[in-house]
């Protein structure tokens, strides 16, 4: 029978497909107190037996592709699988601390890890990726996921606890229709991505796990989910979806028009992207450039640091689907929750308050240093600029000065192209830089807003925390007086400024921005082309 959850609007659309409840690793391997011993090391016997078999089978589809060297990989990680050291304490651990086996895999596996990084040997060291990876195996086989093989019966609409970037990041080439979550906020980076790729969702949803595998809807726009919909229902969304693509085609037709008001101001309208499919929805809405490439969802979707090569390829195939077009990459912006366990960021008390962006970045300046050395070598290929996130300090922007210029050394003493005209933005986006914003600029060429994180640090309100929403506000004025500030200092120093937070969507301030001397708004692509709409039909006081 037809059931209508409401909920909170994400991510606009109409999704329609077959229910997925999705438990994240994070939920399964809390320490769980279990009565039955017994049982439970039955359980982790019979995942261990199903992943031996498992990996027998890729083993052996491994030799058929790449021959005996691809087979090896697998053979290590079958000796991990019978291995004493690795069964026999997690056996001991259920027994005598009485606690789930996901977290005795863990707790064993952390401590593995440490005695194996301690090793002088580098062939040791590297063992504890395996080990990772086989009790990774291991947990998924217990928790009865399947979720690599989503892509068949696919689309899928994704129902979860909550959603982290790094889960969508896995999620969105297998057939993701919607996204539905029991909690969340509007302003997260995982509702963000699902805007940013044009996925509906909702979340406030109050659902129960016996809806798995049942068909059902969501309304993106007006926030609901509907399982096992009846007749009626699936032939008004029929229609709904009709309309709202004969309106995206109508919407075409203002592409290579000006974003222009009617008494004759002209404003810029850039896209947001995260990978490169996001960059080719840019184009085919005539967003006027990218105005933030969030660089750090290429390292999200990898288990280990990209190479300076695939950045590289990355930046150069966007600069050259922009064509003369401006491609604004953004340096790293980890921390928080856009975080993946090869980044071996500590456990902070306070994440949003911690080693995040550009803080990360130069503690880890090797890493900073090869994703500017991509960013310059792709500048030869289009027209590429670079932003710098998370900006609080004078030291930060001296210390990025001389690692520019490093590496622009380094660059040129090796003969390698680059253009000379690649500028230098900073994010404004903590109080400090809101206010230190007449000083900053004289280090910029341009200043991007980032209302979002700008919001929740004036606010002292966590973005992904829905319960602090009507504080968290964009609207409240002391944001609108921040960010006015930012773009009085920018006029006065000859800067350029844009507004690249979710802020740029909201048609109730679009007017106020660009009375306050805004120069461009960087959207999601699917939002482009409304905002020009919008603009095109304003008169400004
Ligand atoms: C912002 O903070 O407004 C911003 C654009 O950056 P992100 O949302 O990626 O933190
Ligand atoms: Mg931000």
């Amino acid at each position: 029978m037809e059931k209508v959850f409401e909920g909170k609007k994400v991510s606009k659309g109409i999704g329609e497909g077959r229910v997925y409840v999705f438990r994240r690793n994070e939920e399964l391997i809390r320490r769980r107190v279990i009565s039955d011993t017994g049982l439970e090391t039955k359980r982790f016997s019979d995942a261990a037996e199903k992943t031996k078999n498992d990996l027998l089978l890729v083993s052996e589809e491994a030799k058929k592709s790449f021959g005996n060297t691809g087979a090896d990989i697998f053979s290590s990680h079958l000796l991990i699988l019978q291995d004493p050291l690795f069964l026999d304490p997690v056996r001991e651990m259920i027994k005598k601390e009485k606690v789930n086996c996901e977290f005795a895999i863990v707790s064993v596996v952390d401590r593995m890890i440490e005695m194996f990084s301690a090793m002088k040997d580098e062939y040791m060291k590297a063992r504890y990726s395996d080990i990772k990876d086989v009790a990774e195996r291991v947990i998924l086989n217990l928790s009865g996921e399947e979720k690599y093989e989503l892509n068949e019966d696919g689309p899928f609409i994704v129902v979860s606890d909550t959603a982290v970037p790094g889960d969508l990041m896995r999620l969105k080439d297998m057939g993701l229709a919607a996204i539905v979550t029991r909690k969340g906020s509007v302003y997260s980076h995982t509702s963000i991505l699902a805007r940013t790729m044009g996925i509906p969702a909702v979340t406030g949803i109050n659902f129960q796990d016996d809806i798995d595998g049942s068909f059902a809807i969501v309304d993106g726009n007006l926030g609901s989910f509907i399982v096992a919909p009846d007749e009626s229902t699936k032939e008004q969304y029929g229609k709904e979806k009709d309309d709202l693509r004969s309106e995206e085609e109508k919407l075409l037709s203002l592409r290579d028009l000006p974003n222009i008001t009617l008494d004759g101001k002209e404003i810029g309208i850039f896209s947001n992207v995260n990978s490169l499919s996001d960059v080719s929805n840019a184009v085919n809405s005539d967003a006027g450039g990218i105005g933030l490439f969030r660089s750090e969802f290429l390292y999200l979707e990898k288990s280990d640091y990209p190479s300076e090569e695939e950045l590289f390829i990355n930046y150069r195939k966007a600069a050259e689907l922009m064509g003369t077009k401006p491609v604004i990459i953004r340096t790293l912006d980890i921390g928080a929750d856009k975080n993946t366990s090869y980044f071996g960021l500590s456990d902070e008390d306070n994440p949003a308050l911690g080693l995040r962006g550009i803080r990360f970045s130069l503690r880890h300046p090797e890493t900073l240093r090869t994703q500017l050395r991509a960013i310059y070598r792709a500048s030869n290929f289009g027209n590429i600029h670079i932003l710098y996130p998370m900006i609080s300090s004078d030291f930060e922007i001296e210390e990025i000065k001389r690692l520019e210029s490093s590496v622009k050394k380094e660059l040129r003493d090796a003969g390698s192209p680059f253009s000379d005209d690649v500028k230098r933005g900073f994010m404004i986006e903590t109080p400090a830089a809101a206010i230190m914003s007449d000083v900053f600029a004289a280090d910029a060429d341009f200043f991007s807003i980032g209302t979002n994180d700008l919001t929740q640090y004036m606010m002292a309100c966590d973005r992904n925390n829905d319960s602090v929403a009507l504080w968290g506000d964009q609207k409240n004025p002391a944001v609108l007086r921040a960010i006015e500030n930012v773009v009085h200092s920018a006029k006065k120093n000859n800067v350029k400024v844009a507004i690249c937070g979710e802020a740029a969507e909201d048609m109730s301030l679009t007017k106020g921005f660009i009375e306050m001397g805004v120069d461009s708004l960087s959207v999601s692509p699917s939002m482009v082309l409304l905002l020009r709409q919008y603009i095109r039909g304003l008169t400004l006081s």
